[in-house]
């Protein structure tokens, strides 16, 4: 399993919609200050259900629509389209690739696709848990997060190991079990 692309439209600097592609590997992003290397960092969490605006650098979700620039009208809604390869299974879902997709729209509305049909934000979250690519796991290391995991409490810190050894999925059930 790996990203094979992203596709962003609409979402903070990309006005017009651009694919970027990824191989096996390691892909580094270089560009000048400002080029809009962080907002792609961005879209992947957004897409991951990221609902916290200021973990994605702004004061409130609608920041992540393109608000225009000089000669360039503001857009109304933001799409951001993650393609992962699951060839390997390794997602509980009999698809060899799997699209996920957010798309949200001035008017506050807001929408997830997997493989173009329309879910719950939940059925996302449960896809990917235990897989380390959700929007808790540990697939996206910002800065500052290598000393949260160093310096955190253990209970904390267990958190990250109950991800990577595949536990979250079944405390969460437990715990949905409880609140019937
Ligand atoms: P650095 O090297 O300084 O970290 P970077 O390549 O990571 O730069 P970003 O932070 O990704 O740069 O991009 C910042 C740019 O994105 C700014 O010019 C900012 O105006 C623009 N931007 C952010 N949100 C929006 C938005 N909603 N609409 C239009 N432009 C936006
Ligand atoms: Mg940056």
């Amino acid at each position: 399993m790996y990203l094979k692309s992203i596709e962003i439209k609409g979402f903070k600097s990309f006005a017009d919609k651009v694919e970027v592609e990824f191989t096996k590997g390691i892909t580094a992003i270089v560009g000048p200050n400002g080029s809009g290397k962080s907002n792609i960092c961005d879209a992947i969490r957004w897409v991951l259900g990221e609902q916290s605006a200021k973990t994605l650098r702004g004061s409130k979700m609608e920041d992540v629509i393109f608000s225009g620039t000089e000669n360039r009208r503001p857009l109304n809604f933001a799409e951001v389209s993650l393609i992962i390869d699951n060839s390997d299974n390794i997602l509980p879902i009999e698809y060899n690739e799997v699209k996920i997709t957010r798309r949200l729209y001035r008017s506050g509305e807001s929408e997830y696709l997997i493989n173009n049909t329309a879910c719950r934000l939940k059925d996302i979250y449960e896809l990917l848990m235990d897989t380390g690519i959700g929007v808790d796991g540990y697939s996206i290391i910002g800065q500052g997060k290598v000393e949260e995991i160093l310096s955190s409490k253990p209970e904390d810190r267990r958190l990250v190991f109950e991800e990577a050894t595949g536990i979250t999925k079944f405390k969460n059930r437990k715990i949905e079990a409880e609140r019937k």
